[in-house]
């Protein structure tokens, strides 16, 4: 076997320890020794303050987070074989899905699928793909390589177009095509219930795919029951909700035009009469003011609002503004009715929703029963060493 030789890096006294259990990221202040003749986002082996071998990552000197981990096989070479062996690991996790019921699912989660900084998620045969580092940029070529030989889909998309791109560094990229053909328009179907999504166009890769579970466990609340679905996108909620029987009616209200629309022509391709039930757009939050004023009372509220804070110096401003949502959702609320409240940022923690929903009850009188608590599905696997990495809470409580 070839024997690589990657440039070196080397780790004050004790900073080698968090590694061995297993997290991927080494600060800026941990490097003894930063390494030297290499490009931002080239790879780096990590050795010990005694010069041991560490860990294999690749090393970017414009971030807080200088290096990513890799491997910690000094044998493990970062080529096709690793690439495709991190893959195959990360299909076979996949293998839960039924495809006869869902073709849509993450397929490499970042961190927690073992390479940090990459996004792909699977719509039936095509692949979108996000590229958060320096590193994995670097890498492109072939990471790309390595899916088709993997999984050998019709076609990959780059969705390079976040704004996060810049903190590492990196440009902001309209989307391209990266390999065979995908359409504006991919159809796929998750719990049995069949989307239409736009990869080019959509939002993040086009679809949620980390609400799938909690969709599913809506269902049982939503028979012929009044639900309001507030930040909707294209109805993701919406839908499975009034599948569940004609007598169901569901208000669905976002302030994206174009994923209404498609939320409407989900409705339709899922056998269900858009026209007997409600698609707004508009303002959330204006939507449940005005609501709150008229009197208007829903049997299942769905609060699953972006991001409000993605750094923790914005933390108490995004409190505030969950304390103010979950309170107007509270309000539109019959006694006794159901809320799932979402929180899709790290620095929420479930324990700050949970506070918050106790603080709003007790401001309007009312008691809240927890009846449901959930993270991502099995597709956004979480690294145990890195806590941080999960984003995602949601709770399905009884307002009474
Ligand atoms: N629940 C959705 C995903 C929601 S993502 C699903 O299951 O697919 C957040 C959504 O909030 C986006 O669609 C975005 O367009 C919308 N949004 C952002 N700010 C909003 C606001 N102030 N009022 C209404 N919708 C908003």
């Amino acid at each position: 076997m070839a024997i690589v030789h990657y440039p070196t890096a080397s780790l004050k006294p004790h900073k080698d320890e968090i590694l061995q259990s297993g997290h991927l990221w080494i600060f800026s202040g941990a490097l003894q020794q930063p390494p030297r003749w290499i490009e931002a986002g080239g790879l780096v082996d990590v050795k010990s303050a005694m010069g041991q071998f560490v860990a294999r990552g690749y090393y970017n000197p414009n971030t807080d987070i200088a290096i990513r981990i890799l491997t910690r096989d000094s044998e493990e070479a970062i080529d096709n074989a690793f690439l495709r062996s991190r893959i195959r690991r990360a299909a076979q996790l996949r293998e839960v899905f039924d495809p006869r019921e869902t073709t849509a699912y993450r397929l490499i989660n970042s961190e927690g699928d073992g390479l940090p900084g990459l996004i792909v998620d699977r719509f039936a045969d095509m692949l979108v793909m996000q590229i958060h580092t320096m590193g994995i940029e670097r890498l492109r070529l072939q990471v790309v390589e390595a899916l088709m030989q993997e999984l050998g889909v019709r076609g990959i998309l780059l969705r390079n177009d976040s704004q996060s791109r810049r903190r590492e560094g990196l440009e902001v990229e309209e989307p391209v095509l990266v390999a065979g053909a995908v359409p504006e328009q991919v159809t796929i179907l998750e719990n049995g219930v069949s989307f239409l999504i736009d990869p080019w166009q959509g939002q993040k890769t086009g679809f949620f795919l980390d609400q799938r579970d909690k969709r599913a466990a809506l269902r049982k609340y939503a028979r012929d029951k009044r639900v309001l679905n507030c930040f909707s996108y294209t109805g993701g909620f919406s839908v499975y909700a009034a599948m569940m029987s004609d007598e169901t009616s569901v208000t669905s209200v976002d302030v994206s035009e174009s994923a209404m629309e498609l939320a409407y022509q989900i409705f339709t391709l899922n056998g269900v009469d858009p026209e007997r039930h409600e698609f707004l757009i508009a303002d959330a939050f204006e939507y449940l003011e005005d609501a709150q004023q008229r009197g208007e009372l829903f049997d299942v509220v769905v609060l699953d609002p972006p991001a409000f804070a993605k750094t923790q110096s914005a933390q108490s401003q995004a409190l505030k503004a969950y304390r103010r949502l979950n309170l107007l959702g509270m309000q539109v609320l019959r006694p006794g009715g159901i809320l799932l409240s979402c929180s899709c940022t790290g620095v929420v923690g479930l324990d700050d929703l949970l506070g918050i929903l106790s603080q709003d009850a007790q401001r309007l009188n009312r008691s809240v029963q927890l009846l449901e608590t959930y993270t991502h599905g099995v597709d956004h696997p979480i690294n145990l060493a890195m806590p941080e990495t999960s984003y995602l809470k949601a709770v399905f409580c009884r307002v009474n």
